[in-house]
């Protein structure tokens, strides 16, 4: 595959074997050359107006910025230089902030990812993700006491010591699927989209499912088309708040839509000549140019 996913990660060495070691974090905590990522109630830190880019700190400024019960996360190296982010939630307005207001504005990066830059957006992404995780799991899910922060931040375990579980960062898995009869797609509208776009059927997996067994459950349950020849074409980390996007193709054994009207507003047949047509003005919009949703739809209208 010529080209990855948009808030894919192969620029970052993740160094998961470094995580414990004590010696080589203090270092990094305290290398001018070290970066950091603030997050604030799910945003990320942006600056400029033309050419919208990640803002991304000094190292410098981390014990200034955390709150007391907050932990810097290792991200990982990029070029030899390491990345932390740090969640600064507790900072009641970070625009007002000395240092934040100054290095830019919090933005969501739902609305901002478009216009980034392939490598800062999966460090914006990544660095999204996991803050969100910890900020969701303060608390062990098993006895209900308070966990901490472990492995540079990959890892929290429960402070109480007969229970003492670990709990590892969640991912929730998502397949989406272009489904496809030759020469037409499945294009829906759900209740979640804006304006006027639509897009290719996604679910969530369940558990003791396969994947395929996902992309033709969903289907059927979604628009009543069976299908069948499910096969993967890539993934996208998607950690709005925590999926990653599985992407399928699949072809449909019968053509007669019938929505499920909790999932979806609508749903139809739309041809490649109907979908290379599409302008601004159409009734029809594309889903955005980051998304994986976007990528199955451009490469199937490419074979064609
Ligand atoms: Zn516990």
């Amino acid at each position: 595959m010529a080209r990855t996913n948009f808030y894919s990660s192969e620029y970052l060495d993740r160094v998961s074997h470094l995580r414990n070691d004590q010696n080589w974090l203090s270092e990094q905590l305290s290398s001018t050359n070290t970066r950091l990522i603030p997050v604030w109630q799910q945003n990320n830190l942006i600056q400029g107006t033309d050419n919208v880019e990640a803002s991304i700190l000094e190292i410098i400024h981390v014990e200034t910025l955390r709150s007391i019960d907050v932990e810097p996360v290792l991200l990982g190296l990029i070029e030899g230089t390491a990345y932390f982010t740090l969640d600064v939630s507790h900072i009641e307005d970070p625009h007002e902030h000395e240092i934040l207001g100054a290095a830019g504005v919090f933005e969501d990066l739902r609305k901002v990812g478009q216009y980034i830059q392939h490598e800062q957006g999966n460090l914006l992404a990544y660095a999204r993700g996991i803050n969100y995780w910890h900020q969701r799991h303060k608390f062990c899910g098993v006895c209900g006491s308070l966990t901490r922060s472990e492995s540079a931040g990959h890892q929290r375990r429960c402070t109480n010591e007969t229970c003492n579980t670990s709990h590892f960062p969640r991912t929730d898995v998502a397949c989406i699927m272009l489904v496809h009869d030759g020469d037409r797609i499945i294009m829906g509208k759900s209740p979640r989209f804006q304006g006027k776009m639509q897009s290719v059927l996604a679910g969530f997996l369940e558990p003791g499912e396969t994947l395929e067994d996902c992309v033709a459950r969903e289907v059927f349950e979604e628009v009543g088309v069976r299908v069948t020849d499910v096969e993967y074409q890539h993934s996208q980390p998607w950690p709005f708040p925590s999926s990653l996007m599985v992407g399928f193709r699949a072809r449909a054994l019968d053509t007669d839509i019938t929505i499920d009207e909790k999932e979806l507003l609508s749903a139809e047949w739309m041809s490649r000549d109907e979908l290379k047509a599409t302008t601004p003005d159409s009734p029809v919009q594309l889903p955005r140019k980051d998304s994986i949703a976007r990528r199955l739809i451009e490469e199937w209208l490419a074979e064609g």
